[in-house]
């Protein structure tokens, strides 16, 4: 295939097998080549004036060669990008199932609040004198995830869950070594179904990982956390809700046994959703507990885009909380922002990053939170369980449940089973709700299920929404089981690329883009 360069381009099929297109392009949905590919080096979109003559500075470093980047009007530029975003799926897009990843949607509202000049404008090396409403906004959306947790306090710096993570852990260590036992306290403990991210914080700052394994009930049962707990044990990381779709029968019990041999309890809390409004980690004896803001209080995510991860504190661990945090001070706000300025018995174990974290994110999680309202944020939760089970219960006889048809919390999990000899697999089922135009729910994770489909719908989708995407995974099902494999194993057939070889594409990669023709001879 050629581009409009008419050179060959490494942009995908043309048309499709059976009605192939001069252009590529299969109608409204363009092939759509790289930026590279398409520009001439030897233009430019912008008029620039000829710089007047100058001396350069630069003891012989300038640039003696072209610079290579690709020449484009606005027009092209502007075709190019909202092509490929129209390739895109997104939450804006369709129903967006990604279990673990509370896909919600984003109020508008939230996006006009972030817009805010006084917001959107601010830097964070700006005079405090000058950014109290920002100051005042962070503080006020700390008391509200205090408040909604029952803890004590927050650091809200970290950018992500990842980081909330090592932000809650790290503080544990520091606490640990507040002690006196940072020498002999070094396994921490999780369970096999947890997110990966968890043993990797765990290890990242020396702590020995130690697995809880997976009961055949899908919960983490308090004999096997006692079986492990010993005086070399610093800490649980335990998720709840857990990432099979359940709450944890025995987190009161299992924190209570963690507490007793002197350990911490660290609550991953990515599935905050599934229980805002109804149960508070502080009153189940969590230590600390990350919050992804872009999950659990909309704000967008996925595509790289900004995350937030503030992490919630205990009274134990509240005076290792990290610097910067927003302090009242003689009337005004004012951000603490080094360790021997923090007061009182406070020790900060450091701080997480350069600033103070992701200012956008906190007034579009604020602005969620304050048009819901208390009973507004509940019955999110409740309506996010409720459609996680309308779900389950609409599937249930075609797929099927490692745990039993038991209720759910805001995210169902099946297995593989129903797929026994039908040559089809998870990964095949994935594909195929691709040209049904659905994003394909979480598969394979979590571990301890074979073959594991994670959906989680969240509380955006409404009952005609749920009914033609469960439909729509019977229909696949009922093509499954009566042998019509062709549906799957070429899947995608519909999508703007076909599959990719996902192995070869992760150990192998393709990291730095070559021109098909060298710059210099297309400058000519
Ligand atoms: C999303 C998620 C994380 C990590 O959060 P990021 O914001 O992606 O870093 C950790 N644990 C669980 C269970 C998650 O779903």
């Amino acid at each position: 295939m050629l581009n409009r360069q008419g050179r060959p381009s490494s942009a995908g099929q043309a048309g499709t097998a059976e009605h192939p297109t001069f252009t590529g392009n299969k109608a409204l949905a363009q092939i759509e080549p790289l930026l590279f590919e398409i520009g001439r080096y030897d233009t430019t979109g912008v008029d620039l004036d000829e710089p007047e003559d100058f001396k350069p500075r630069l003891g012989g470093l300038e640039r003696k060669e072209p610079i290579g980047l690709p020449g484009l009007s606005e027009p092209e530029t502007m075709r190019h990008y909202v092509r490929l975003s129209q390739q895109n799926y997104g939450i804006d897009t369709g129903l967006f199932p990604l279990g673990s990843c509370t896909m919600k949607h984003n109020a508008r509202l939230n996006e006009r609040m972030a817009r805010l000049p006084g917001f959107s404008d601010v830097h964070p090396l700006q005079p405090v004198s000058t950014v109290q409403g920002a100051l005042e906004l962070m503080n006020e959306l700390g008391r509200y995830l205090v408040t909604l947790t029952n803890m004590t306090a927050v650091a809200l710096s970290p950018k992500a869950g990842a980081h909330g993570e090592l932000c809650g852990m790290m503080a544990i260590k520091a606490a640990i070594e507040a002690k006196g036992e940072g020498a002999t306290r070094n396994v921490v403990l999780v369970p096999d179904s947890a997110h990966g991210t968890n043993p990797a914080t765990a290890a990242l700052i020396g702590f020995k990982v130690k697995p809880v394994p997976a009961r055949e009930d899908g919960w983490v049962h308090v004999e096997d956390v006692k079986e492990r707990l010993g005086p070399d044990v610093a800490a649980i990381m335990l998720t709840n809700p857990n990432t099979c779709g359940l709450f944890e029968p025995q987190v009161a019990e299992i924190a209570k046994a963690i507490h007793d041999a002197g350990a911490y309890f660290y609550c991953d809390g990515a599935n905050f959703n599934a229980i805002v409004g109804k149960a508070k980690p502080g009153d189940l004896g969590v230590d600390a507990m990350h919050i992804n803001l872009h999950k659990t209080f909309s704000t967008p995510h996925g595509g790289g885009g900004p995350g937030s991860g503030p992490v919630v504190l205990s009274a134990r661990l509240a005076p290792f909380a990290p610097v910067p945090f927003v302090r009242m001070k003689d009337g005004s706000f004012e951000l603490v922002e080094q360790n021997n300025e923090a007061g009182g018995t406070a020790a900060p174990f450091g701080r997480m990053t350069a600033f103070h974290g992701q200012m956008g994110m906190y007034v579009r999680a604020l602005s969620y939170m304050l048009s819901h309202g208390s009973d507004g944020m509940k019955q999110a939760s409740e309506d996010a369980v409720l459609n996680a089970n309308y779900i389950r219960a609409g599937l249930a006889d075609l797929m099927s449940l490692p745990f039993g048809n038991k209720p759910c919390m805001h995210e169902v999990l099946f297995d593989d089973a129903w797929l026994k000899d039908t040559g089809v697999t998870t990964l095949d089922v994935a594909k195929a709700m691709i040209d049904e135009g659905y994003h394909p729910m979480t598969m394979y994770f979590p571990l301890v299920v074979h073959g594991a489909m994670l959906i989680e719908p969240t509380e955006s989708e409404s009952k005609a929404s749920l009914d033609l995407f469960i439909a729509m995974l019977r229909d696949l099902a009922m093509s499954a089981k009566n042998g019509d494999t062709e549906r799957f194993t070429g899947a995608p057939y519909h999508a703007p690329r076909r599959r990719l070889d996902e192995t070869r594409a992760a150990r192998t990669p393709v990291l730095k883009w070559t021109p098909s023709a060298p710059v210099a001879e297309a400058a000519e």
